[in-house]
């Protein structure tokens, strides 16, 4: 009885003499951070909802640990301290011991080891493909975190750019669909919070840099899911946004400074024009709107010329790395923050995780734009930007036209021959990441006309040429969204949601045509994961004749030859043109008929059919 008492007499008295001198910080971020990184400077950021922190002094006495700065912004309730973390730096709680005059409270900085797990961060390379997949509208697998206190918008799933209430669990239970189909490697849309009050269920309008999304789960499931994948083999690639936030990100609703985010007397938006950034006769009147112009009312545009918020970015990639184990990083709009921080920011980054996996968005139908961005590339103007891979939007343009045209000197196939031959223009056309479609354009069944036969040929290219494909969640269930009617293409997958009348994520919820996609792409997929022929093979083409185009992979012993016939009727091919590639080669098989070729002198390609021949 005494002690309770005494207890109860003296803790709240504690806690009210705590309180006096010691304010709570609304946000420390990074939250925590690691000993034994290559780059021994960590800032951090203490900010306080209300109090004033100019005045306070802040020291520290812990072994290999030293203050080197402390930066007061125009915002008294920002503080941030650049750290030495020295390599000899143990892991451990510092103390951090804060003074204004009479006040003084020490706060406590957890400084963690870096994983020794080996292997953990692997990035992906052509033997790999990405499988797209937009977190709101795959899979419901948790209807508790919908709607949640504190979020703007809850779930309203009849609403085309509501939320629909995908989460991380959805796809964490849906695993075996996908790796069944063979894919290697996840890419999600934006999994960070976006607590804004319309359309924030793509998760390009981030308001916290450092949390998941509450609505698709915590970082620790998000970690979880990622264990997961490493457990089957799978890797994991986030989607990153930093030209712009979401204009409710706590950062924005209490500037540290006025130049965090570019600022204009009025609503200036981006012209959205990448080819300004590498245009020798450039004005620097487009150059300002296309980097510092917003993405939209509701996306402030980023300075990543403030040197804090350029480091506080570079760090926050460096934390999610080690935090959460990812693989890789795709990009969004990357020619649109400001070219040299992105230089930066990649260099840094690598530096850190040299096999770390990086591609970048940039969205134009323009080889040497694209190849303007890609590491190694040979510039007028010297860029270069340490991004080892770019997202191939010419070639995928080359697809979805090609296939949908007759023959000529310059359509129908030649344009996947034409569209290669000027590969020339990047450093490593393999890293390119290659793609039939993603959420930003109509859905490629509905591209090629719901074609089957064509839809089959340019996975076909796809998988069999150079390059990292992405195929983009439900392609295999022939998705057919058409992009002038934006959402649908990126509808939620049937079955997905508890009390969904059909599970297309079964044989048995699927169309006959659907299972039919599912199994040609998982015979493919499948086969390829086997076959470094394919992902680092020699690629040697012929030009196309009678829209019929032939290529070859080649590897050591191995060859692969590929025919695709884009004509309405059979083709008969004589084969002399390729003897340089067939050598003495005589017999083959088609990889997805499993049938023996017995003679190889003369092909026939049934119509509108692409055939993967392995040479024995
Ligand atoms: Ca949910």
């Amino acid at each position: 009885m005494k002690k309770i008492l005494l207890v109860w007499v003296l803790v709240p008295q504690l806690l009210l003499a705590q309180k006096k001198t010691k304010p709570e910080f609304t946000r420390v971020e990074p939250a925590f951070w690691w000993v034994g990184m290559k780059n021994t400077e960590l800032q951090v950021l203490f900010y306080h909802r209300e109090a004033n922190l100019s005045g306070y002094e802040a020291s520290i006495n812990y072994a290999g640990v030293s203050i080197k700065e402390k930066i007061n912004v125009e915002n008294p309730h920002y503080l941030f301290l650049k750290l030495e973390v020295s390599s000899a730096a143990q892991a451990g709680m510092l103390p951090i011991q804060f003074k204004a005059g009479k006040k003084s409270f020490t706060y406590l900085y957890e400084l963690k080891n870096k994983s020794t797990t080996p292997n953990r961060i692997q990035g992906f390379n052509s033997s790999d493909v990405l499988y797209l997949i937009m977190p709101d509208r795959f899979a419901n697998g948790d209807t508790k975190n919908d709607s949640l206190p504190g979020f703007y918008q809850g779930v309203h799933r009849h609403e085309p750019f509501g939320r629909h209430g995908g989460d991380l669990k959805g796809i964490s239970d849906h695993l075996d669909f996908i790796s069944d189909l063979g894919v290697t490697t996840l890419w999600l849309n934006p999994i960070l919070e976006n607590n804004q009050k319309r359309e924030s269920y793509h998760g390009y309008a981030i308001t916290d840099f450092y949390k998941v999304d509450a609505r698709f789960g915590s970082n620790e499931e998000y970690v979880a899911l990622i264990e997961k994948c490493h457990a089957r083999g799978m890797k994991m690639v986030q989607d990153m946004v930093i030209n712009h936030m979401g204009n409710y990100n706590w950062l924005m609703l209490d500037l540290p400074e006025k130049s965090w985010v570019h600022q204009f007397p009025e609503f200036t938006r981006s012209n959205y024009r990448s080819e300004v950034i590498s245009d020798p006769y450039q004005s620097n009147y487009d150059l300002n709107k296309m980097s510092n112009g917003w993405f939209d009312y509701t996306m402030p545009d980023i300075n990543q010329n403030n040197p804090l918020f350029a480091t506080y970015l570079i760090q926050n990639t460096l934390w999610w790395i080690e935090y959460a184990g990812i693989d890789g990083i795709r990009m969004d709009t990357y020619p649109y923050p400001d070219r040299d921080f992105m230089a930066r920011w990649a260099k840094e980054v690598l530096a850190e995780y040299p096999k770390f996996g990086i591609v970048g968005e940039v969205l134009v139908n323009s080889k040497p734009m694209v190849g303007y961005w890609q590491n190694g590339a040979i510039n007028r103007d010297g860029y270069q930007s340490h991004l080892p891979s770019v997202i191939d939007f010419p070639l995928t343009n080359a697809i979805n036209t090609g296939l949908n045209e007759n023959g000529s000197w310059e359509g129908g196939l030649a344009r996947l021959y034409t569209t290669l031959s000027q590969d020339f223009i990047y450093p490593d056309a393999n890293r390119n990441v290659t793609f039939l479609d993603n959420h930003d354009m109509s859905r490629y069944y509905f591209n090629m006309g719901r074609d089957m036969n064509k839809f089959k040929m340019g996975l076909i290219f796809l998988l069999t040429t150079r390059g990292i494909p992405q195929l983009y969640y439900g392609t295999e269930l022939l998705m057919d969204g058409n992009y002038s009617i934006h959402p649908t293409v990126r509808m939620d997958v049937p079955g997905g949601w508890p009390g969904d009348p059909i599970n297309q994520f079964t044989r048995t919820g699927r169309t006959k045509e659907q299972n039919e996609a599912y199994d040609f792409m998982s015979r493919l997929l499948q086969w390829r994961k086997t076959k470094p022929v394919i992902s680092q093979g020699k690629l040697t083409h012929f030009i196309p004749e009678d829209n019929v185009y032939v290529y070859f992979r080649t590897l050591g012993e191995e060859t692969v030859m590929v025919v695709m016939n884009g004509n309405d009727k059979p083709m008969t091919l004589k084969t002399d043109r390729y003897a340089e590639c067939l050598k003495e080669k005589s017999t083959a098989r088609n990889v997805l008929t499993k049938e023996s070729v017995q003679n190889l002198k003369e092909i026939t390609v049934p119509a509108m059919t692409a055939i993967i021949l392995e040479l024995n």
